[in-house]
């Protein structure tokens, strides 16, 4: 049995951590900061006892079985169905676009398949295989909803023109010719009723996890360990040798007020004059609670600078050639496997970074049994 250090206590360490512990490793679990769940924490507000998603709203959605099982394994998911309001031109509409959306937004009345033709005929059909964000939105959805809805919304959160962003970025969101506004088209949906951070404890509570808050990594841990997963960022191991990727990060400014103070959990704010994305009431997370007081936190997107916490990785064509050289130098490394959404420098949803933790696990222990060097990266990731 083997000495396991991993670096990083949210969703991947956490599930790697339990599954080599549960085939009897000894793991040693490090975070940097005083609390588990990375960027999924959630903790109880002392002044409201509202359970606020202190890095952002997270709401769980998954189309993978055995990841919905594991989930539910750690903690109750109550029913939850993310319904989202943009307000743009100063007047508020449902998200994604629906035929709610469009009939709103063009003030008529439009069918189904009267709203598909409606749409078709806005569209560039000179636009082949949309590349770009642009291009991506100009071909499906027609300009006046690009402008109103994504493009200057898509300016704050990422800091530059739509243009330069690829076309899989918008493709996150579904178009649809009827009036569901689920925000997500996946099977299953839900919100931990105890908040993600009690559920990543209860993954970590393992007789063979030993877990360290607040314990920044350093090379010379690494001697007492025989092997190593890395969850913190892909740049940041080789201490940015080769310079930085570019993440975004975000400020949340929070607000208090009594009783409901927008009636919704997520409001987005489209408009290029507003300077934040969007707001969380955090308490419509949570509709099975009862809470007289609220409180909401405003979003804003910004340039990730050495001291902040990246939240979003950018992938712009330069961090992507930077990625490939540090891809290039993990590959090259013993004893290390780079995991999750910064050790990947990808946008991982957690349902996704759940499943990758779990291949990962079992691709190491298969490693291990054959005496095998495993590999830096359970995928190729560019
Ligand atoms: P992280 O959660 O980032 O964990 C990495 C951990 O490593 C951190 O705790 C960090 O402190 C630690 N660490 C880093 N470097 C070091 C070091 N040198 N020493 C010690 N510790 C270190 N997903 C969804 O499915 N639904 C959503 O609605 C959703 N909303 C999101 C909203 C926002 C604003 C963001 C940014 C992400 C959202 N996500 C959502 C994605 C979700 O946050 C990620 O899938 C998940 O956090 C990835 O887990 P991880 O363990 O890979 O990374
Ligand atoms: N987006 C937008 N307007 C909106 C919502 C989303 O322009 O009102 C764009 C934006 O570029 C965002 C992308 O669509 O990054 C994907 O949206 P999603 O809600 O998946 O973003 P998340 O905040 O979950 O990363």
């Amino acid at each position: 049995m083997k000495k396991i250090l991993i670096v990083g206590a949210g969703f991947s360490g956490a599930v790697i951590a339990r599954s080599l512990a549960e085939v009897g490793h000894k793991v040693t679990v490090i975070d940097s900061r005083d609390h588990v769940a990375g960027n999924c924490h959630t903790y109880r507000d002392e002044k409201t006892d509202i359970m606020v998603h202190k890095y952002g709203p997270h709401i769980f959605h998954t189309d993978n079985e055995t990841v919905w099982e594991y989930i539910n394994r750690f903690g109750e998911m109550m029913p939850y169905v993310n319904r989202v309001k943009a307000v743009t031109g100063n007047r508020v509409y449902s998200l994604p676009i629906n035929l709610h959306t469009i009939n709103q937004f063009f003030s008529e009345t439009l069918s189904p398949n009267d709203a598909k033709a409606f749409i078709e005929a806005q569209s560039d059909k000179s636009i082949d295989e949309p590349q770009t964000f642009e291009e991506q939105a100009l071909r499906f959805v027609g300009k006046p909803l690009y402008e109103a809805f994504f493009k200057y919304y898509t300016i704050k959160q990422w800091g530059t023109e739509p243009s330069n962003l690829p076309a899989s970025i918008l493709k996150r969101l579904p178009l649809r010719f009827n009036y569901d506004d689920n925000y997500f088209n996946h099977k299953y949906q839900g919100m931990p009723r105890n908040g993600y951070t009690s559920i990543v404890e209860n993954i970590l509570n393992h007789h063979n996890i030993e877990l360290k808050l607040e314990t920044e990594y350093f090379e010379e841990m690494r001697s007492d360990f025989e092997y190593m997963v890395w969850s913190g960022p892909l740049d940041a191991y080789f201490n940015h040798r080769l310079g930085r990727l570019g993440y975004r990060t975000l400020d949340f400014v929070p607000f208090y007020g009594e009783g409901d103070i927008q009636g919704n959990a997520v409001i987005n704010y489209c408009d290029e004059q507003v300077p934040y994305t969007r707001i969380t009431e955090h308490k419509h997370f949570a509709p099975w609670e009862d809470h007289s007081k609220s409180i909401c936190y405003k979003e804003y997107s910004r340039a990730c600078d050495k001291n902040d916490i990246p939240y979003y990785p950018i992938r712009l064509m330069n961090d992507k050639k930077l990625l490939g050289q540090y891809i290039d130098m993990a590959q090259r490394c013993n004893g290390v496997t780079f995991v999750g959404r910064l050790g990947t420098y990808r946008y991982l949803d957690m349902d996704v970074t759940i499943k990758e933790a779990l291949e990962t696990a079992d691709a190491l222990l298969h490693s291990f049994e054959n005496s095998k060097k495993p590999k830096a990266f359970y995928q190729t990731v560019i």
